[in-house]
């Protein structure tokens, strides 16, 4: 299968369920997550009509961002976890952050002062402290804090579903934290949610930004 003929068979798949769920698939905003791929890759997913794209590591995207600059209107998507002290490089090279789970973060970011950043907060649905996210406890002070930076404008909610428990009923808890952060900041209504395997329950629980990799790239070539 080549890499249009995948791509294509995602999108046919995202407008199917959106079609199930009642929804409308144009509200809907499919991210190509590209990590440990060459920037050769974003190129061709690029010539594909692809204009936003996901990285998980501070130094790929900004290798990546800065040999791709020629590539207009191409969004980047920061989806890793951020140490504070990358902050300013990721800002610099990001269009959004959707990974943003503690103060001292929003802290950083803030006083790097890149204009209009979309960050989302990303949530945590295990029970694991050690796995990204903030804890739901944390969510609304999280939200507060970085309403109050204002270079940065709180877009919404992501998660990753966790692993060896069913990914549906952790995105319907994830759709009642976005409540909740939307009860704070009525116009942050992203939900970033659903990968390869699971993007299909995020569309019944109204994930608006999918972060597909492997079932539109491939295999990813090994972590290094
Ligand atoms: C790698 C990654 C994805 C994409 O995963 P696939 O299973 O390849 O679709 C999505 N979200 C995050 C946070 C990731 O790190």
């Amino acid at each position: 299968m080549t890499l249009a003929s995948r791509l294509a068979e995602v999108d046919e798949r995202i407008a199917d369920a959106a079609r199930a769920a009642g929804r409308d698939a144009n509200g809907i905003t499919r991210i190509v997550v590209t990590k440990f791929h060459p920037a050769a890759l974003v190129r061709e997913l690029y010539a594909l009509g692809v204009r936003e794209v996901g990285e998980n590591r501070a130094q790929e995207l900004v290798a990546k961002r800065a040999e791709l600059a020629g590539l207009d209107g191409l969004r980047w998507n920061f989806i890793g976890q951020l140490q504070s002290k990358k902050a300013r490089a990721v800002s610099g090279a990001a269009d959004a952050i959707h990974s943003v789970d503690r103060i001292k973060l929003v802290d950083s970011l803030g006083s790097v002062g890149e204009d209009e950043l979309d960050v989302l907060v990303q949530v945590n649905l295990t029970d694991d402290a050690g796995r990204g996210g903030v804890e739901p406890a944390g969510l609304e002070a999280l939200a507060e804090r970085i309403e109050s930076e204002g270079s940065l404008r709180l877009r919404g909610v992501m998660a990753v579903a966790p692993l060896g428990e069913p990914a549906a009923p952790a995105f319907e808890r994830l759709a009642g934290y976005a409540e909740r952060v939307r009860a704070i900041s009525p116009d942050a209504n992203w939900i970033s949610a659903g990968m390869s395997h699971d993007f299909a329950d995020a569309i019944i629980h109204g994930a608006t930004h999918l972060r597909i990799g492997s079932a539109i790239t491939g295999p990813r070539p090994m972590q290094v």
